[in-house]
């Protein structure tokens, strides 16, 4: 089976009485855009990294297209990732920040505006990082992360640190860019309707475990 399979996967960390991760199994289609979805502290947080390689896996297993991806090393899997502060460099112009996700190879300044227009951000090559709403710097970070074209691109809260009424919006322009560019994903947030605007599929969690994983209009969990 291709995509993402999470198996029975455990998070413990030292000293916890329970598990953060308490045997989680979730399957990610390949090009699917899955959510988790709960409240802060049920473990959305240490599934995603563990997933990404930066919590040791207690129990349980992490799969790409039926192999394990515990052999290869972390850089070379493949997998990209977004967080709440998109952590740009703020030192480079916006294009500077894009073309850093790109392979050396010719063709950066086509690409890079590529991903720009992707993003809803024509024509902000050379436009400094400081100038630039909160918005827009995610869309410049979701731009560099899309860059290197993921095969997973894993996604941390990515909109909490924005007002609703820009959440909304980039909830809806980032699923767009996920589906324009076919990426398989998967997107934390504590937020209901963030959650059914981004996903196919979302993943209803609660102290470590998962309670549902359907289409939003199937679900019967109250998250
Ligand atoms: P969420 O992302 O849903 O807010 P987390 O995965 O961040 O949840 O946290 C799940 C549980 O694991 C919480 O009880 C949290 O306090 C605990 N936890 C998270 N990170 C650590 C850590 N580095 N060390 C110890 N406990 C942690
Ligand atoms: P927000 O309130 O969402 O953070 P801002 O008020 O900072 O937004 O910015 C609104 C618009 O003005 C954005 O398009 C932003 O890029 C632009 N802008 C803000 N500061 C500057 C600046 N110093 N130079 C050029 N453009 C700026």
């Amino acid at each position: 089976r291709g995509g993402l399979t999470v198996a029975d996967l455990v998070v413990r960390y030292p000293g916890a009485t329970a598990p953060a991760v308490d045997g989680v199994s979730l399957d990610v289609a390949p090009g699917s855009v899955v959510a988790l979805l709960g409240p802060s502290g049920c473990g959305k947080s240490s599934l995603l990294r563990a997933v990404a390689g930066l919590e040791p896996l207690a129990a349980g297993s992490v799969c790409w297209d039926g192999t394990s991806v515990a052999d290869v090393p972390v850089h070379r899997r493949g997998f990209g990732l977004m967080f709440q502060d998109g952590q740009l460099f703020a030192h480079r112009t916006v294009g500077g920040n894009v073309a850093y996700g790109l392979p050396a190879r010719s063709g950066t300044r086509g690409r890079v505006a590529e991903l720009l227009e992707l993003v809803g951000l024509a024509g902000y090559e050379d436009r400094g990082i400081a100038t630039l709403s909160g918005g827009e710097r995610q869309r410049v970070a979701l731009a560099r992360a899309l860059a290197p074209a993921p095969r997973l691109l894993l996604l941390d809260e990515p909109l909490s640190a924005l007002d609703r009424a820009l959440r909304e919006r980039l909830a809806v322009d980032l699923r767009a860019a996920l589906v324009a560019t076919g990426t398989t994903a998967v997107f934390v947030t504590h937020d209901q309707d963030e959650a059914f605007a981004v996903a196919d599929r979302v993943a209803v969690m609660s102290a470590g475990r998962l309670l549902q994983v359907d289409a939003p209009a199937e679900l019967w969990v109250r998250p």
